[in-house]
């Protein structure tokens, strides 16, 4: 039977386009989004918005044309037989069918208690690193992946001198020998200087950071770019799978009847264990797949 109800829990990229496809597809009935923020396009946050405050705006989502009834707060819980999600504002809101698009957090490695980590996530964390490479003139970037080497490219146009550490050759696991040869050149010429080993935060509040042979790397500004963990701590005691997020099949189906996930929230078991894709396509094919399966519709028409 075709639901009447559906909830989406998150309406930044997988939420957006499962709201949008649903539509699209001919969904008339109640739509609910639960989600405390305006949804958002992340990519921009580590390029246009580093670089430029005037494109803070251009991130931001406006779900407003696909008539749907927004909820201004967080998911606290999911009661799967009472068909509901709760949420911090004391409501609880029932549903025939429930998408969770709940996303990723940045990770952190300050250690308890210890202040000024900056970490790059939302429009706030960018605008913070952004005010912060203003005043600055040296920056480390924990983390040689995508984020870290787009936030050290970006220091280094604002006119720092800047230093990436991590325990892996930048971007090798990801792109291979060769490509990442060719960007580590070209982010040399801009004068981003590559350590190799780990580091933990030095000083309260962050100064620096302590290399594993003890060397200290003094900095204005340290930047941890270390991956992101899925948003999954309001679905405990559900019932819901997890397993570094929540594991979903082929069409986004959980393990729980009329739930289903998508984003980077979602993990797939593959024969080497479960994967979990946090970029930009895969939280929009995702949401493709979830609101056809939804609906009962092939993903392809
Ligand atoms: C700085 C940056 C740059 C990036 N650049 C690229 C790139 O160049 N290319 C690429 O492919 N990918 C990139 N990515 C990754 C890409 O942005 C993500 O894969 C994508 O945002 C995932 O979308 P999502 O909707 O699954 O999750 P998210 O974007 O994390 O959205 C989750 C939503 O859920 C909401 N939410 C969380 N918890 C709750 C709760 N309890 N209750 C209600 N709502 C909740 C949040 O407020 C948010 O709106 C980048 C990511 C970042 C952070």
């Amino acid at each position: 039977m075709s639901p009447s109800d559906v909830v989406v829990v998150g309406g930044s990229t997988a939420g957006a386009t499962v709201l949008r496809d649903l539509r699209s597809r001919g969904y008339e009935g109640r739509l609910t989004l639960v989600d405390p923020e305006p949804g958002t396009n992340r990519p921009p946050l580590s390029k246009a918005v580093l670089a430029d405050a005037a494109a803070e705006d251009s991130v931001l989502m406006d779900h407003s044309s696909l008539d749907v009834e927004l909820v201004r707060a967080r998911a606290t819980g999911l009661d799967h037989a009472g068909r509901t999600v709760s949420t911090d504002d004391g409501a609880a809101h029932r549903f025939d069918a429930l998408v969770v698009a709940s996303g990723s957090r940045a990770r952190r490695i300050a250690a308890r208690g210890q202040t000024g980590e900056l970490v790059l996530r939302t429009v706030e964390d960018a605008r913070r690193v952004r005010e912060r490479f203003s005043d600055a003139s040296t920056a480390v970037i924990v983390g040689a992946g995508f984020l870290g080497l787009e936030v050290a490219t970006a220091a280094a146009t604002a006119g720092l001198r800047v230093t990436v550490v991590d325990v892996a050759p930048p971007l090798q696991r990801l792109l291979g020998d060769h490509l990442a040869t060719a960007i580590c050149e070209r982010a040399t010429t801009l004068g981003i200087d590559f350590r190799r080993s780990g580091a933990g935060l030095m000083g309260d509040p962050v100064r620096g950071v302590r290399l594993d042979d003890g060397e200290e790397l003094a900095a204005d500004v340290v930047v941890s770019c270390v991956g992101d963990e899925p948003v999954t701590d309001w679905l405990h005691g559900s019932g819901l799978e997890t397993d570094h997020g929540v594991v979903i099949d082929d069409h986004a189906r959980t393990n729980l009847s009329d739930v289903y996930a998508a984003g980077d929230v979602a993990t797939v078991r593959t024969p080497d264990g479960a994967v979990r894709r946090p970029f930009w396509a895969n939280a929009v094919a995702h949401g493709r797949v979830a609101a056809a399966t939804v609906l009962g519709q092939p993903v392809d028409t």
